[in-house]
């Protein structure tokens, strides 16, 4: 039997819903990062449609984090310290960034974002016009980047999804 939109009612759709696809795909995007210390990436929709993508690392035409050039990360540097000295840029700044390169408009957009973001990327985000970021894990999601974000008109919320984990194939 079709339903009234001509779908057969009894056949349940295994595919992801759009959240899972989106996230999905950021998990994949995130394998490309080059930033030592961690792995994040973050994928920017528009009307369902993937506009631009980005992973942490350092800028165009640097060499690779891993590689040693980024002093701060290839030190002892504790987790959340000497960030002022990191040369890696974050996945959302990235994703925002190479959409500007790629004059494409971030005005209205959505974020799929492996890692909540910090306090600087959300007032990229806000001023990028992204008015939703939607965020997989969470590490030190303050109070104040959540209330910033809100105040500035950016709905935010964790992925309840499916999660899809994807490694680095065995060398
Ligand atoms: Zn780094
Ligand atoms: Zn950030």
């Amino acid at each position: 039997m079709a339903d009234s939109n001509g779908h057969a009612g009894h056949v349940h759709d295994k595919r992801p819903d759009w959240d899972s696809y989106f996230m999905q795909i950021a998990h994949v995007v995130k394998l490309r990062a080059n930033c030592s210390r961690r792995m994040v990436a973050a994928v920017i929709v528009k009307d369902k449609r993937i506009i631009s993508t980005g992973y942490n690392g350092t800028p165009r035409g640097v060499r690779n984090c891993f590689e040693g050039s980024c002093g701060r990360c290839s030190g002892h540097a504790p987790s959340g310290s000497g960030l002022d000295e990191c040369i890696c840029s974050h996945a959302e700044e990235n994703a925002i960034t190479q959409s500007a390169y790629h004059g494409i408009s971030t005005k209205g957009a959505t974020m799929y974002v492996t890692l909540n973001p910090c306090l600087t990327c959300a007032k990229m985000i806000i001023n990028a016009g992204i008015k939703e970021v939607i965020y997989d894990e969470e590490y030190r999601f303050s109070d104040q980047t959540k209330a910033l974000l809100a105040e500035g008109g950016v709905v935010c919320r964790k992925f309840t999804g499916t999660r899809l984990e994807i490694h680095f194939p065995e060398e």
